[in-house]
Formats: structure tokens, sequence, C-alpha cells
């Protein structure tokens, strides 16, 4: 039950890829996710557990380096080829998808440097992996900056009195790191590498922050306990500790000069893929619905012949198909251009994730009371599509950062 691709120029290596995801997504992804759903953060993060056999496999078939260049051994797909992939494999699963694109933080922070010995250390050996045993995260939030630390380009980011509790100082030719992250790093749990955000200046406020990539094996790191939550549960997320952790000079790759457009480009590009992954969280409750509406009787029908099931249904297809063509259009636009318009991603991230949510709520509500338990897939969905309105930056404080990225660019006061 494939929906219509309206892309006519899509490759025939485009249409290969679509369809080997989409078939992984299937058989591999979304039953892995429903046991590690029904799983304690404990369990999933455990050696053997489903979360590391699916990890191994998308390892083994080279998926986490789908944003590494070819230049460096990733598959370093074109931004088109980057959106088909995310949206099936988010179809199988926001969860795991979102735990395999974290992993690739470093190295893609590494891969725009373009330095020989951040190739040979972070990238290589993060490219010739196979069996997920060297795994990147995303550390940006912390307990006390969720939303604030998310918002480049507003004027609280310059504001002296807000800002990094995690800090980095310098000692001679390594930097000393203190602080914990907050309990919503994706993959905190299980990384052994980190892109940490750090404040380096703070009589900068935020703006006076650098990002380092750690080694989250060494002395002087440690994590909380994997956290308890109601939607995503297939991705371990949790809190780390620095306590004197160190990193030399070279692995300090932005300082605060640069800190706020990198922290902009960031948010652009992993905003832009979420558009993508949360297309693919729609698709997966608009089809379970249809599916479902077919049949279930009531009525003396199947539900799918009344008129207001009908309707919702195509309120549902019409959400998704716009969600898909903005989202593309944002990933690909942002993907080939320097600077990225992070407004762009931000209306393709806010919006995509509130489609999901609604056709999820949709497509429970045509589930009936089947639809709230835990037999139902639509039940997991649908907790799923409700974190994708917070995670990656709350959808209400990243329109408010694009309000002003806008007004900026367009010179309205
Ligand atoms: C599934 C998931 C995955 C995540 N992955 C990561 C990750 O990989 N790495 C990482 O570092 N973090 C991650 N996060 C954390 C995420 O980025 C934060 O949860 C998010 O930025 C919101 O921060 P907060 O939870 O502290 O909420 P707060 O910032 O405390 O916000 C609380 C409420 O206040 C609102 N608010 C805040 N500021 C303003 C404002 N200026 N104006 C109007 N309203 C405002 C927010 O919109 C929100 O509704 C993840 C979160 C989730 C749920």
């Amino acid at each position: 039950m494939g929906y219509q691709e309206l892309a006519l120029q899509l490759t025939d290596e485009q249409v290969a890829l679509k369809e080997s995801v989409h078939k992984f997504a299937v058989n591999v992804v979304r039953p892995a996710a429903g046991e590690l759903d029904r799983m304690t953060p404990e369990e999933v993060i455990q050696k053997g557990s489903p979360f590391w056999t699916v990890m191994k496999q998308m390892y083994a078939m080279k998926y986490h380096t789908v944003l590494i260049p070819d230049e460096y051994g990733g598959i370093g797909l074109d931004p088109l080829s980057l959106h088909i992939f995310f949206e099936e494999l988010s179809y199988g699963s926001a969860g795991l998808t979102v735990a395999s694109g974290v992993a690739c933080f470093p190295s893609f922070y590494a891969s725009m440097l373009a330095e020989d010995y951040l190739t040979d250390n972070i990238i290589i050996p993060y490219v010739n992996c196979t069996d997920a045993s060297n795994v990147g995260c995303w550390a940006i939030t912390e307990p006390d900056h969720g939303s604030d630390i998310l918002m480049p380009g507003t004027e609280f980011f310059h504001d002296r009195k807000i800002s990094h509790s995690i800090k980095a100082v310098k000692k001679g030719e390594r930097w000393l790191i203190n602080g914990q992250t907050s309990a919503w790093v994706s993959c905190g749990p299980v990384a052994t590498t980190a892109a940490l955000f750090v404040g380096i200046d703070s009589a900068q406020g935020m703006a006076g922050g650098g990002i380092c990539l750690i080694d989250l094996t060494q002395k002087g790191i440690s994590r909380g306990k994997p956290t308890n939550k109601i939607g995503q549960r297939d991705l371990p997320q949790g809190e780390i500790f620095f306590d004197n952790a160190e990193v030399s000079e070279g692995y300090m790759i932005i300082d605060p000069e640069s800190y706020e457009s990198m922290s902009d480009t960031t948010i652009a590009i992993a905003n832009a893929s979420m558009g993508a992954f949360f297309t693919g969280v729609a698709r997966a409750a608009y089809e379970l619905a249809l599916q479902y509406a077919k049949e279930r009787v009531q009525g003396g029908k199947a539900i799918v012949a009344h008129a207001t099931i009908k309707d919702k249904l195509f309120d549902m297809f019409r959400k998704i198909e716009t969600a898909r063509a903005y989202s593309r259009a944002a990933l690909v636009y942002n993907l080939n251009t320097t600077p990225p318009l992070v407004e762009y991603s931000i209306a393709s991230k806010t919006h995509c994730t509130q489609v999901a949510f609604e056709v999820a709520n949709e497509a429970l509500q045509i589930h009936g009371g089947y639809g709230l338990t835990k037999d139902y897939l639509i039940e997991k969905i649908f907790r799923d599509a409700r974190a994708g309105l917070i995670e990656d930056g709350s959808n209400y404080s990243l329109a408010l950062a694009a309000a002003d990225a806008l007004l900026k660019r367009t010179d309205i006061k």
C-alpha cells in the first residue's frame, strides 16, 4: 500500500533506495521498535537488546553514514535521497531513526572542517565501524537550558545573564569540561563520542559558546539513568556528566566567534531532517487508519464507507502530501545553501511534527477504543508523534526564533 510518488524525476537509484529502506523499516525496524517500546529504558540499552540488533544492521549497511560525504567513505546521500531515506526509515519508527541520525553528529561536524587529524581520528573510525560500537550524539541541551540554547539569533542569546552551565576552561593545550547535559540527549546513555556544546566566554551570554568533539569513554565522564518517557521509547536518552573531562586543543572545533552561526546551521540541518522524519511518521499513522477503516464494520458496512471517515482520511492524506512536498524543498534547499535559511527548516520541523501529531490523533480516533490499547501500533505512533512537538526544540520557541530570522531577513520592523 505505497503512496503515489509525485516526483517524476526520481532516478532509478532513488527508487531503489526508497524500496530497500521501506522494506527494512517494515521488516526490521518496526517489529524491533515495538519490542523496545514495551521494555524499560534500562533493558533497551542492555547488550543484546533489539536496539543493538537494529543498530548493528544499520551500521553493517552503512546507514549511519548517509550524512558523511563519499570522499570520507560515507554513503553521502544527495539531499533528495536523504529525505527519501529519512522518511522511509521513520515509517518504521521515529525513535530508531533519530538514534541512527544523531550517531553521526561528531563525524558530520568533522567532515565540515576537513582537517586531516579529524578525518583520521573521528570520521574514519566511525564510517568503518560495522558493529555499532562507535556511536555519536548531539549534546546541546542542559537541565536549565532547553529552548533558549536552541534559539541563536534572538535577543536573549546575547544576554550576559544567561549562559551555558557546562563550562570549558583552557589549561595549556587542553580544555577541561565540567557540568552536565539535560536528560534528553539522544543516544546519551550509549554514545562513545559527543558533539558537545559548552560555555567558553560567559560574558557574551549564550553566544559565548563553543563546540567540542569529546571522547565519552574517558575518565571524568558518567551517565545518568536512561530517561523513562511516553514516546520514542526505542530511543535511549539520558544525562551525561563531565567532571574535569579533557578535550585536546584541536577538538574544540568551534569557538565563540563562530558559535552562533554554527548553532544556527546545526538547527537548520537538524530541523530540516526532522521534517522528513515526521512525514514518515504521519504516513505510517495514515496507512494504519486506512487499513483499519477498510476492515472495521459498523452499521453494516466498513467504516471507510461512512462520509466522516472518508473526509478524515482525505484530510490526513492532504496534510501528508503537503508535508512531504514542503519538507523535501526545505531540506534540498538548505543542504545546498551556505549559510542555510533556518526559518525554512523550522517551518518544516514545526509543520511536519504538527501534521504527524494531528494525523496520528485522527488515526487513533478511527481505530476507536482499540486504538487506545497496546495491541494496536497506532497507540505507539501517537506517543512517538507527541514527542516530536518538543524534540529538537519545542515548536513554540522554534517558531519565535524563526520569526526573528524572518523579520531580520525581510527587513520588516
Ligand atoms: C525525543 C526528544 C529527543 C531529544 N533529543 C535531544 C538531543 O539529541 N540532544 C539534546 O541536547 N537535547 C535533546 N532533546 C531536548 C530538546 O531539545 C528539549 O526538550 C527542547 O529544546 C525543549 O527544552 P525543555 O524540555 O528544557 O523545555 P523548556 O525550554 O523548559 O520549555 C518549556 C516550555 O516553555 C516554552 N518556552 C520556552 N522558552 C520560550 C520562549 N522564549 N517563548 C515562548 N515559549 C517558550 C517551550 O516552548 C515549552 O513549551 C530531545 C527532546 C526530546 C523530547
